[in-house]
């Protein structure tokens, strides 16, 4: 419990990416989730500049657990699993000696523009980390709980027969209720990511992390003002 609380007060603050393409979707909803690289580059550079150390959400618990100083990291988190965040977003980070994590939909794996099992192999090779982000991309919320149990462990055991243990999870459009917070508590997950505060339920704060969404549309003052309230 001690070592809980210490891991939520000292939490990072923690990002949220989707796509990153230098190819400017045509469509509405592609460009709301799409940053170009040069945009990404950029805002590394901008941490590296405050001496903030972009990381994945395991080096944070890892680095909590070890009781070392985590005031100058902030999480890095990447969602859906696009094939342009192993093409695109991984050399970036890595000219960057910065860590993500990348919650993945097991069920797209493969799939048109999606990373293949083995990129996503790579991606935890080059020092990233792998977290679930459920089977069929469908909002927790709107599901019985036994299909919510289908989506969470289904996702996680398909990430750990390709070798992956995830500890992480991230809902798809951010929903969850009570029910998906006593899954949780049975699967080995140490912390779960909404998207932004107005999903939570004040229930089990670590399941219900909210995260900062950088889009296409988020200027370097924007970004910048993240990180204000950090010293
Ligand atoms: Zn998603």
């Amino acid at each position: 419990m001690q070592l809980l609380l210490a891991l939520l007060l000292n939490l990072p603050a923690v990002l949220m990416y989707h796509q990153v393409d230098s190819h400017t979707p045509p469509d509405k909803i592609g460009r709301a989730l799409t940053i170009s690289p040069a945009q990404l580059s950029d805002e590394l550079d901008y941490l590296e500049s405050r001496h903030l150390r972009g990381v994945s959400v395991d080096d944070y618990l890892q680095a909590n657990a070890a009781h070392h100083d985590t005031g100058d990291m902030v999480i890095l988190t990447f969602d859906d699993g696009y094939a342009d965040q192993y093409t695109d977003a991984l050399p970036i980070l890595l000219a960057h000696h910065a860590h993500a994590t990348f919650f993945i939909t097991t069920g797209n794996v493969g799939r048109r523009n999606h990373l293949t099992w083995n990129q996503i192999i790579r991606l935890q090779h080059d020092g990233m980390s792998i977290g679930g982000h459920s089977v069929q991309h469908v909002d927790l919320a709107s599901l019985s709980p036994a299909r919510q149990q289908f989506q969470i462990d289904g996702c996680l055991t398909a990430l750990r027969d390709h070798g992956i243990d995830a500890d992480t999870y991230a809902y798809p459009g951010g929903t969850f209720n009570r029910a998906t917070e006593a899954i949780l508590t049975k699967e080995p997950v140490a912390l779960a990511f909404t998207t932004d505060p107005s999903h939570r339920l004040g229930m089990r704060p670590q399941f219900e992390i909210a995260r900062l969404r950088v889009k296409d549309v988020t200027t370097m003052a924007a970004f910048q003002r993240f990180f204000t309230k950090l010293k």
